[in-house]
């Protein structure tokens, strides 16, 4: 079996490429954010899956949430996914980058990354909103600290400088994918299916049935279908300060690993 972790900072799209992962690849199964799944589970709440059934309901999570009550061990769950789904290669999008060392300690050679960068413009202005939202909605856990949102945009650029050279250093040359969010429209499919071909799975285009335990709920398969929509929003959205802002403490790591987001063409 082989495992590949999907590693991106928050809102770059990693949703959205675990799903269209799993509708490339003939026995691919992609579990959706793991890591935050867990949390849920161990706090005993029934969340929802992507397949519209409660946790305890669904084919998939059902069994497993009850073993997980009983403690959390990965390599169990993911034998356990494996079973029940007959999956050869098994994606997930954990936010927590402490889960992509633990499934390398796991699965050694057959653990694979993909890594998306997204332009820190678009990840900050997509954050700012998800917080509006949130504190609109009333189910922020900490409105009074998400709505300094100016504050909030540099600690969010640290993040992802934090987060994108982390990345950079764990990947392994060769059992990586590079994919950048900005691109997405055209670099899909084609690095995807050349990264397929490289570590022998097996392709085969066609919607299968999905249970994402979390993660970006508007992704689903049947949008995979359609023509990849990326959002360069930030051109418009953010004020000039904010942009120099976000340019010049991100400055470094783009700098450093060469990082392109616009388009050459
Ligand atoms: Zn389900």
């Amino acid at each position: 079996m082989k495992f590949i972790s999907i590693m991106a900072d928050e809102r770059s799209g990693s949703t959205f490429a675990g799903t269209y992962a799993q509708y490339y690849g003939k026995k691919v199964f992609y579990i959706g954010e793991l890591d935050n799944g867990l949390i849920r589970m161990v706090q005993g709440r029934n969340g929802t899956c992507s397949c519209g059934a409660k946790y305890l309901d669904c084919p998939v999570w059902g069994q497993i949430m009850l073993d997980v009550q009983k403690g959390v061990d990965l390599k169990k769950i993911i034998m356990k996914i494996q079973e029940i789904t007959g999956a050869e290669v098994i994606v997930d999008s954990s936010k927590d980058i402490s889960y992509h060392q633990k499934f390398r300690d796991i699965f050694g050679n057959n653990h694979s990354t993909i890594h998306i960068k997204r332009n820190p413009k678009g990840v900050i202005l997509s954050r700012m909103k998800s917080r509006k939202r949130r504190i609109k909605k009333g189910n922020h856990p900490k409105p009074h600290i998400a709505n300094k949102y100016n504050s909030m945009m540099i600690y969010d650029c640290i993040t992802w400088s934090y987060r994108n050279s982390w990345m950079e250093n764990f990947k392994i040359k060769g059992n990586n994918l590079d994919l950048t969010y900005d691109l997405l429209d055209v670099e899909l499919p084609s690095k995807l299916l050349k990264f397929y071909k490289e570590n022998e799975i097996e392709v085969e285009k066609k919607k299968k049935d999905d249970h994402i335990i979390m993660g970006n709920k508007f992704t689903r398969m049947g949008d995979i279908e359609s023509d990849i929509n990326v959002s360069h929003s930030w051109v418009n959205d953010l004020q000039l300060f904010q942009k120099v802002i976000v340019d010049v403490s991100t400055l470094p790591v783009r700098l450093w690993y060469k990082y392109k987001f616009r388009k050459t063409a």
